[in-house]
């Protein structure tokens, strides 16, 4: 008991991701019935699914290259603190500088320090679900700094005071009206749903500002420990920007983001943008190795990189280390039947999908989300998606276990899953349990052989659609009478001949 109430404790104190929408239950079943967003999730996340099944089909060994990148992710995570003083070893010798960030809020201090220190203003940034994590926005804006998102996404919803609902589309929940109409209230202008019109008016804003940005803030797909470099993927051409125009370069990363070299980069590259939004390569791939030279054109005076811990390091430690292998790809958002029918808004964090379900119970405690790892049906379809073969359903069972041992899962579901695992033992108890619960569900039928409401805890099952009532007879004696009027009928024929 007391190792229950300390887990609940410990729970509850390590909040390492922000929580936008507690409530699961209640917005899944909003998000269910909302046809819009499901309009939404067929015009991009179910095309993206496609497009990664097609281009994955053109590489000769699809399954052998993902097989090989979670070997090199899972090497990269059992060598961790070698690869970590590697990565920071080469990016001094590059010229840049490493700090080290135990949680978010250290993350957000060093970078508004190494703000005011240069006497910045403005900084742009390009799309890092990273950044999303710390909210350095609001840390930004706090210390009097202005932040600005230059990803067209993550541009629409700044100004729409909105967060993202997807890892490589965030904007992905709302259609082209939406934002449409952001746009007429943000720059004043007539509503167009044109999205090239759209697009347009964002980057005549977006490319301004660039030219008045002091600090430049990027995410990090790879750091490669080998070189000291980090590479940054983006298709729009922004991340570019940002790395290279502004005086200052900070790159924040998870200090799960590794790879040890140079000749692994091509087999991530190759996956994550097939995996991502089925290209065979994203449009921008850049590999920013420490500050501008002498006798370079462009490039930061000063390089940062920032790496964060923030609860990692306990999942490093525990049996979910392969969840840190992720690459932050969406593969398995898209593939997920649950996430295309309530969206990312509904799992109430930065991460939503089948990864989010994993990884924010991981960080924040399963107290504070207790729903998520329920919210899938284990078809396993993340698992196939996934480019480092992250077992995601596996995790998931296992999340589950670990509720029932913290005593999260309410009592009277355990007792009912005590006397099914009691039922299942033997084949007595299995039989008698099976007619226990014929006679209790026929007693619950109505006329048509349906039942409209079954009662707690398992009333979920009904809230939403009717339940068949069992059959009068079940299959086993169906069975048994059916051989019996086969014997009957073999006997008869032999008896005549
Ligand atoms: S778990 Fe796998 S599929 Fe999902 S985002 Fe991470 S790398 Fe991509």
């Amino acid at each position: 008991m007391t190792e229950v109430l300390t887990e609940k404790k410990a729970a509850a104190e390590r909040i390492s991701l922000p929580v936008f929408r507690p409530d699961f239950m209640a917005d899944a079943h909003v998000a269910s019935a909302d046809d819009r967003l499901h309009d939404a999730m067929d015009n991009s996340v179910t095309k993206r699914d496609r497009g990664r099944r097609t281009t994955l089909a053109d590489l000769p060994d699809a399954d052998g290259l993902r097989e090989l990148a979670g070997q090199i992710k899972r090497h990269t995570l059992d060598h961790l603190d070698y690869y970590l003083e590697l990565l920071e070893s080469n990016v001094k010798k590059q010229g840049g500088e490493v700090h080290y960030a135990s949680d978010r809020q250290q993350a957000n201090q060093l970078i508004v320090e190494i703000a005011k220190r240069a006497g910045c203003r403005l900084v742009v940034k390009s799309k890092s679900m990273v950044s999303e994590e710390t909210e350095l926005n609001e840390a930004l804006s706090e210390a009097g700094i202005e932040p600005l998102e230059t990803d067209l996404g993550e541009f629409i919803l700044q100004v729409d005071h909105d967060h993202p609902t997807h890892l490589v589309m965030p904007v992905v929940h709302k259609n082209a009206a939406d934002i449409g109409h952001i746009f007429e209230r943000y720059f004043k202008t007539d509503f167009t749903d044109n999205a090239q019109t759209l697009a347009e008016m964002a980057r005549v804003h977006l490319r301004n500002r660039f030219n008045q940005a002091d600090m430049g803030v990027s995410g990090v797909n790879f750091a490669v420990a080998e070189t000291g470099s980090i590479v940054v993927c983006c298709n729009e051409g922004n991340a570019r920007m940002c790395v290279s125009r502004p005086r200052i370069h900070v790159a924040l990363m998870g200090m799960e983001k590794l790879i040890p070299a140079m000749d692994d980069l091509p087999v991530f590259l190759k996956l994550l943008a097939r995996s991502a939004s089925g290209q065979s390569l994203t449009q921008y791939s850049s590999i920013v190795s420490g500050s501008r030279r002498a006798g370079e054109l462009d490039g930061p005076e000063e390089f940062h990189l920032i790496i964060m811990d923030n609860g990692r390091s306990r999942i490093l430690a525990g049996q979910y280390r392969d969840t840190l292998r992720c690459i932050r790809c969406g593969a398995c958002l898209n593939s997920c039947p649950i996430y295309r029918k309530v969206g990312g808004r509904t799992y109430g964090s930065v991460y939503p999908g089948p990864i989010g379900a994993l990884l924010t119970p991981l960080f924040n405690g399963l107290e504070q989300h207790k729903h998520l790892p329920h919210a899938s049906s284990l078809c396993g379809a993340c698992f196939d998606a996934c480019p480092v073969k992250i077992n995601i359903p596996e995790f998931l069972i296992k999340l589950r276990g670990d509720q029932v041992k913290a005593h999260i899962t309410p009592w009277a579901e355990r007792v009912i899953f005590k006397l099914w695992t009691i039922g299942l033992r033997f084949g007595w108890s299995y039989r008698l349990s099976q007619v226990a619960q014929r006679i209790g569900m026929r007693l619950l039928m109505d006329k048509q052989g349906w039942i409209k409401h079954l009662p707690p805890p398992v009333n979920g099952w009904t809230q939403q659609r009717d339940f068949p009532a069992p059959a009068k007879e079940d299959f086993r004696a169906v069975y048994k009478r059916y051989r019996r009027e086969q014997q009957r009928d073999t006997s008869h024929t032999k008896e005549k001949q």
